[in-house]
C-alpha cells in the first residue's frame, strides 16, 4: 500500500449503537490482498433486532426536515470526498479517479431526493365527472411502510446504498441495510454521515455478515414490507422465491451492448470508439450497465477496431491509489482469472486477442478481443471486468437486434447511428430497460427511471423518483365537496 493505512475495525449500526461481534469478516484491498478492515459477522438475531427497532419507530420528520437532512448529507459527502474515495479504492480496488466519480454521483442522489421530498405527491379526483357523480372529491396520500430491507452489491458501495436510503428518508421510511461482505466499510461511513446530518438512527441501520448467516432474515423477517435488492441474477432469484408476498425491487445483472451501425463517418467511428472503451472499462468494468459487448456492423468494423485498440492501449492501468491511474483492479484475483479465462476460451472459438498486456492478481488490463463469436460465454454471460470484446455483426439491422436480444439479460444498451429512423427502430426493437443513442448504456441521471427486464430485473424501476413511489403505500380518502 502507498501510505500505511490504519485498519478500520467497524461495528454494525443498530438502533443508535455500534455493535461488535467476536467473529468478523475481513475486508481486503484487491490490489495487494492486505486486510484493510473488518466488520462483524452478524447473525440473524442482529438483523431481527434491527427490524424490530425499525418497525416500531414512526418518524415524525416533516418534508422540510427530511429535505434538510438529505441536503446536508449530500454536502457532507462533498466535504468528505477524498476520505470516501480513498476507502472506495481500498475496499473495491477501483482507481481513485473512478472513486471520485462515484462520490459525485452519490451527491446527486441526495440533491434529487432533497428536492423531491418537498413535492406533495398526492392526487385529487373530482367526483362530479361521472354519470352517477357526487359532490365529493377523492384524494390520495403516500404513507411509509413498516420496514424496508436493503441488500446491496459490492460494485458501487456508496452509490448503490444511496439509491436505496435517500428515497427511503425522503418518504419517512425506516430501512435496514445489509451491504455486501466484500465492500461494507463505505456503507458504514455513509450511515455516520447521515446521522451527523440529523437522521434518527432508527431510520437507517446497518447490519453486516455472511449471507449464509444473516441473508434469510433480511428476506423473511416478519416486519419487512419491502425488499430492495441489487446484485446478481442467482441471488435475485433466491430472494424472489423466499420473500414471498413482500414487495420486491430486484435490480440484477446486465450484459449491455454498444451497437455501432454502418452509417458512420470516420470521425463518428472515433466518437463511438471513445464511448466503447470508456463504457467497457469505467469502474473496472464492474457496472451492471458496463458495455459487455460491442456489436459493430461488418462494413465499418475494419475502420472501427483500430480506433478501439488505440484508445484501450492508451489507458493507464495499475496502482489504484495513484491519481494518474485510469483503471484499477476488479474485486479479487479469482474474478479476474475467470474473466481472463473466458477471453482465452473465446480465442479457442475463433476470437483474436489484440491487446492483453498481462494480468497481475486482481489487476486485469483492458483486454481487447476481436471477432468474438456472439454466442461465446465471454459475451453471453455477464463478464464483470474491463474486457473490450468486439463482435462483428451483419449489416442487416434486424439480425443485429436478434443477436443483441439473444442473451438472458435486458438491462440497458447504447446505439451509435446518425439515422433517426434506425435509432427509433432500435429503441423500439431492443428488449431492454434503457436505450441510449450516442451514449454509454450506463448513462442516466440519478432521478430518471432505471431498471431492467428479463433476467436483469423484475422491471421495478429505481432512480429517486420511482423509488419514492415504490417505497410508499397509496392511501385513498374522500371528502364531501358540496
Ligand atoms: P451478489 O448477488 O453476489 O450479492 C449481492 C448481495 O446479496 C450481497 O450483499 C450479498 O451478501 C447478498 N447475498 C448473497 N447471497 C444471499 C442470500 N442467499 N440471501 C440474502 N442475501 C444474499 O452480487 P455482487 O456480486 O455483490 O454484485 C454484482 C452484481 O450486481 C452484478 O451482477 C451486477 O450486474 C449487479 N448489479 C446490478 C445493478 C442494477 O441496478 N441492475 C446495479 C449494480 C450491480
Amino acid at each position: 500500500m502507498k501510505d500505511s493505512i490504519e485498519i478500520r475495525n467497524e461495528g454494525m449500526r443498530i438502533g443508535g449503537e455500534v455493535v461488535f461481534t467476536d467473529d468478523v469478516v475481513e475486508v481486503l484491498y484487491p490490489y495487494t490482498d492486505e486486510v484493510v478492515g473488518t466488520v462483524p459477522a452478524g447473525k440473524a438475531e442482529h438483523a431481527a433486532r434491527a427490524f424490530e427497532i425499525a418497525a416500531n419507530y414512526k418518524s415524525k420528520l416533516t418534508r422540510y426536515e427530511r429535505s434538510e437532512i438529505l441536503k446536508r448529507a449530500g454536502e457532507l459527502i462533498g466535504e468528505r470526498r477524498d476520505y470516501l474515495a480513498k476507502w472506495l479504492t481500498l475496499e473495491l480496488g477501483i482507481c481513485h479517479q473512478h472513486a471520485i466519480y462515484e462520490t459525485k454521483r452519490a451527491q446527486d442522489v441526495y440533491q434529487f431526493a432533497a428536492a423531491q421530498a418537498m413535492n406533495d405527491d398526492g392526487e385529487i379526483f373530482s367526483c362530479d365527472l361521472t354519470h352517477n357523480g357526487k359532490d365529493r372529491k377523492i384524494f390520495t396520500l403516500r404513507e411509509p411502510v413498516k420496514a424496508i430491507s436493503a441488500i446491496t452489491p459490492f460494485n458501487h458501495p456508496l452509490n448503490m446504498v444511496s439509491h436505496k436510503i435517500a428515497p427511503s428518508i425522503a418518504t419517512n421510511n425506516c430501512m435496514v441495510c445489509k451491504p455486501t461482505e466484500l465492500t461494507p466499510l463505505t456503507c458504514i461511513a455513509l450511515a455516520d454521515i447521515l446521522y451527523e446530518a440529523g437522521l434518527p438512527p432508527e431510520m437507517f441501520q446497518v447490519v453486516t455478515g455472511r449471507p449464509e448467516d444473516i441473508g434469510d432474515e433480511m428476506i423473511t423477517n416478519e416486519h419487512i414490507d419491502i425488499i430492495t435488492f441489487t446484485g446478481g441474477v442467482p441471488v435475485g432469484k433466491i430472494i424472489a422465491s423466499k420473500g414471498v408476498y413482500k414487495r420486491q425491487a430486484l435490480e440484477l445483472g446486465g450484459n449491455d451492448p454498444l451497437i455501432v451501425l454502418n452509417d458512420l463517418s470516420d470521425a463518428d467511428l472515433d466518437k463511438a470508439a471513445t464511448i466503447a472503451v470508456a463504457g467497457a472499462t469505467g469502474n473496472s468494468g464492474q457496472r451492471c450497465t458496463a458495455i459487455k459487448r460491442i456489436l459493430v456492423q461488418e462494413s465499418v468494423a475494419d475502420a472501427f477496431v483500430p480506433k478501439v485498440l488505440a484508445k484501450a492501449k492508451a489507458i493507464k492501468f495499475g496502482d489504484p491509489q495513484d491519481p494518474e491511474t485510469e483503471l484499477g483492479c476488479v474485486i479479487h484475483a479469482q474474478a479476474a482469472e475467470v474473466f481472463e479465462n473466458r477471453v482465452l476460451d473465446a480465442e479457442k472459438q475463433g476470437a483474436e486477442i489484440l491487446y492483453h498486456p498481462g494480468r497481475q492478481g486482481a489487476l486485469l488490463p483492458p483486454i481487447v478481443v476481436d471477432h468474438v463469436p456472439h454466442d461465446s460465454e465471454l459475451v453471453m454471460e455477464e463478464t464483470f471486468g474491463p474486457i473490450v470484446p468486439i463482435v462483428r455483426v451483419p449489416d442487416d439491422d434486424a439480425e443485429v437486434m436478434r443477436i443483441s436480444n439473444g442473451t438472458q439479460f435486458g438491462l440497458s444498451s447504447g446505439v451509435c447511428t446518425n439515422d433517426l429512423n434506425r435509432a427509433i427502430a432500435f429503441i423500439n426493437g431492443l428488449d431492454v430497460g434503457t436505450c441510449n443513442i450516442w451514449e454509454q448504456p450506463g448513462y442516466r441521471i440519478e432521478t430518471s427511471p432505471f431498471g431492467g427486464i428479463k433476467d436483469s430485473g423484475n422491471a421495478v424501476k429505481e432512480g429517486v423518483t420511482e423509488a419514492m413511489k415504490f417505497f410508499t403505500n397509496v392511501k385513498t380518502y374522500s371528502l364531501p365537496w358540496p
